[in-house]
């Protein structure tokens, strides 16, 4: 006789349909005689039986009596996500098991197992298990349910493989509605058919919400998926593929929003349009923006773009200059960015040179004075990875002495760290070379010296990249 396990779920019988406590038993996890409910995560260990695993299981199982008609299933399935319950059913000979093996993995959900887990998302809801679509758009359109609610429903909507047309309708009309809920129809929508997706988004960049706009525009850039090799093909979305006259181009659709009195939305544009290979520069709306963050993804754009090769010759001195005058700027996130963006201009041996050696140098030197005044820790760090990559230069190791003496404790730590990446993937030279490097070598020294008591993580780490240095 073997031992098993019980799962109690709250269902009607499938024979004479009353709502009962069905009991079902199945071997798997440590067998032992455990009661679990809907949603309970298994206990493993003891008389184990399979792995704890991530994904779908699906367990051989069986009930025990109906106590009111006495039925009895012999050929039962039930389900574990991420080693939580989350449903049973019949099998129905869906699933066959090997040999003496009680459980199977799923390598991807079946529809009817998606049905069954969906049944069980509804009862979370306080629905039925057969509830359809129809139950949880009424659930969204009522006006007693608190939003929270409502919101759980669209998010169970959004995960359905399909919709109905008319459950779209319905939600189309709940976008005029308050905007954490519209927010929550968004994102069904954004994970329709790309071009429904486009059809039913595309119209709230004009609309008043800014909420509305700036989650329509986010899903736009997910659904569409500009950039990468397909540049070309992604220039263009449908809104209705069976209409081709309904394609957008979609390069002009984000230029449109490039300087929105938004700046939410202009952030979400630049690195759109950075990935259509739009150049940026100069665009001084951009560039002298009063909102910083605009700045400091101009600057982080135009900074990709420069190490894409995307500029003429003639214009990399200017852009050089800016970048530079950029270190200047009030807020630290535009300084950071602004330091990093000087990494195509001073990264040794780059495939391109992008300035003369004597350019070069004074960057270096300007980087080397700055960080000893930079108030802002994450600029300073940004400085130490534009050293990495010119450490060929004096200046830029005197940067990683200058950190490792710095009162700082964060900065000393951002040495530790920019060390370790040299290490593994080196710089201005190969990590083999960083590794051999005697300058390094006092920096870790100077770095694990310290004798505070507050400093024993720091030092630790210090003598353990210490020893990896051969
Ligand atoms: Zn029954």
């Amino acid at each position: 006789m073997g031992t098993f396990n019980t799962f109690i779920l709250h269902q009607p019988c499938a024979h004479c349909q009353v709502e009962i406590d069905q009991h079902i038993q199945f071997k798997y996890a440590d067998t032992w005689q455990h009661t679990y409910h809907l949603g309970d995560t298994l206990e493993w260990g003891g008389n184990q039986t399979g792995n704890p695993a991530q994904g779908l299981v699906v367990l051989d199982a069986a009930t025990e009596d109906c106590p009111h008609c006495g039925h009895d299933e012999e050929f039962y399935v039930v389900f574990v996500e991420d080693n939580r319950l989350v449903g049973a059913a019949p099998n129905q000979g869906r699933f066959h098991f090997e040999g003496d093996l009680t459980y199977a993995l799923l390598p991807s959900p079946e529809p009817w197992v998606d049905d069954l887990l969906w049944g069980y998302h509804m009862q979370s809801l306080g629905l039925s298990a057969s509830s359809t679509e129809r139950d949880l758009v009424d659930l969204v359109r009522s006006r007693e349910q608190p939003s929270a609610r409502k919101l759980q429903a669209l998010d169970i909507l959004g995960h359905r493989p399909t919709l109905a047309a008319e459950t779209v309708l319905s939600l189309q009309e709940l976008l005029a509605g308050p905007e954490d809920i519209s927010h929550g129809v968004v994102t069904v929508f954004s994970r329709l058919t790309s071009d429904q997706a486009n059809f039913w988004l595309l119209p709230l960049l004009q609309g008043q919400s800014l909420v509305l706009r700036r989650a329509a525009l986010a899903a736009l850039s997910r659904v569409n998926h500009p950039g990468g090799s397909q540049k070309e093909n992604t220039r263009r979305i449908h809104t209705d593929f069976a209409v081709p006259a309904t394609a957008v181009d979609v390069q002009d659709l984000f230029q449109r929003h490039l300087h929105d009195a938004d700046p939410e939305m202009v952030t979400l544009v630049i690195p759109l349009l950075g990935s259509l290979g739009v150049p940026l520069y100069p665009d001084d709306l951009l560039r002298y923006s009063p909102h910083a963050r605009v700045r400091a993804a101009f600057i982080q754009q135009v900074r990709e773009q420069v190490e894409a090769d995307l500029y003429p010759d003639s214009d990399l001195k200017t852009i050089w200059a800016d970048v530079m005058q950029m270190l200047q700027d009030p807020e630290p996130a535009v300084r950071q960015q602004a330091a990093l963006g000087l990494i195509p201009f001073v990264r040794s041996g780059a495939p391109v040179p992008r300035l003369d050696e004597e350019n070069r140098l004074k960057t270096v030197e300007h980087l080397q004075m700055h960080f000893g005044a930079e108030g802002a820790r994450e600029v300073r760090a940004a400085i130490l990875t534009v050293a990495r990559f010119s450490f060929d230069l004096p200046m830029a190791r005197e940067v990683f002495l200058l950190g490792a003496r710095h009162p700082s404790l964060q900065t000393r730590m951002d040495v530790l760290q920019e060390v370790e990446e040299a290490f593994q993937t080196g710089g201005a030279m190969p990590s083999y070379a960083f590794r051999k490097d005697p300058m390094i070598h006092q920096v870790l020294h100077e770095l694990s010296e310290e004798g505070k008591g507050e400093m024993e993580g720091l030092q630790a780490q210090a003598q353990g990249l210490f020893r990896r240095r051969f």
